[in-house]
């Protein structure tokens, strides 16, 4: 019994090398095996190093398969190699020390736990935000002065990774990889990824914004007032880093419901089918008319909850107004 992700030549075009982070061995589960914990991504065995061992399927030899992925009630002080798979519950830089550290909370079906992970120079993993579904290999476990236990995380170490599952292109065009979901299933228990099949319901001209983002982690970079942008996630300038991007909130639907949900970057682009240089070099009543055309345009669309689940701050907004969003869309891809 063997799930249907075959090697690499099987992904088709994702437009990223997939391939080079994933292996083609896959844990033979059942979707829908009760074992498989539902955290991540939909329901299905995740293809990634280390994480199919973790399935705990009897059916998987974890000696046979690499390093076992690990659950954060299993961690103990001084463990090393390990794998985690889990939702960021919380995401920023660390404060008041010297180097790049960021500190990642990171949740499973078992618990939550601290990672803190450490770049050479700065960080480098792409767009990683609130509600995201990663996976993590080489962590070390240590105790912290206050006897609570952390994970550590190295980017010069070899065989370190951090996968963001969320934005894998495959998960949105390999139909072996998601269980489709309903809108109406986003506010279920488990602050899953869902991949859902929507359409554009409608989009506000007021709810496209401009602005700029980090190249390097995709988050908003406002101007400071000497006019020298700044990464607010980073929290340092980043001249000559900087990228146009859109801000946009739009309402999706599906057979059962609609939302409104937001999106930034590429994301945006791609559910606007045009890029913000070209869409800012329409004149304006062309750009309202712009947004009528893309109306009812279907996607398959990766969804996540970006809410904060302490204590109720707003997600992250390039205005800073408080109408905050709840669903991020973190990919989506037209539907052909
Ligand atoms: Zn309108
Ligand atoms: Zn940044």
């Amino acid at each position: 019994m063997t799930h249907p992700i075959g090697g690499a030549s099987s992904w088709g075009p994702c437009g990223v090398d997939v391939a080079s982070s994933l292996t083609t061995e896959v844990c033979p589960v059942d979707i829908g095996d009760p074992l498989v914990p539902v955290v991540g991504v939909g329901v299905f065995p995740v293809p990634v190093d280390g994480v199919e061992a973790s399935f705990s399927s009897s059916e998987c030899d974890p000696v046979a398969r690499g390093p076992p992925m690990s659950f954060v009630t299993d961690l103990r002080d001084k463990m090393t190699s390990i794998s985690l798979y889990g939702i960021v519950v919380d995401i920023f830089r660390q404060k008041d020390i010297l180097g790049t550290v960021f500190i990642l909370k990171l949740e499973d079906t078992t618990g939550a736990i601290i990672a803190k992970l450490h770049f050479v120079k700065s960080w480098s993993l792409g767009r990683v935000s609130i509600g995201h579904t990663i996976f993590m290999s080489g962590l070390s476990c240590s105790m912290t002065s206050r006897n609570v236990l952390e994970v550590s995380w190295l980017e010069k170490d070899t065989g370190t990774s951090l996968v963001n599952l969320s934005c894998l292109p495959a998960l949105l065009n390999s139909s072996c990889l998601h269980k489709l979901s309903y809108l109406s299933d986003l506010t279920g228990p488990t602050n899953i990824t869902h991949v859902c099949s929507v359409r554009i319901d409608h989009i506000e001209h007021y709810h496209i914004e401009s602005g700029f983002s980090h190249s390097l982690c995709g988050h908003f970079a406002s101007e400071r007032p000497d006019g020298i942008p700044e990464c607010s996630f980073c929290n340092c300038t980043c001249v000559g880093e900087v990228i146009r991007t859109f801000q946009l909130k739009l309402t999706l639907a599906d057979e059962r419901t609609k939302i409104l949900s937001w999106c930034t970057g590429q994301t945006a682009a791609e559910l606007l089918q045009i890029s913000p240089d070209d869409f800012y070099d329409l004149p304006e009543d062309e750009q309202a008319m712009y947004m009528y055309t893309i109306e009812n345009e279907r996607f398959m669309a990766a969804i996540v909850s970006s809410k904060r689940q302490e204590n109720n701050v707003d997600v992250e907004n390039m205005n800073g107004d408080s109408d905050v969003v709840t669903w991020e869309i973190v990919r989506a891809l037209k539907c052909e």
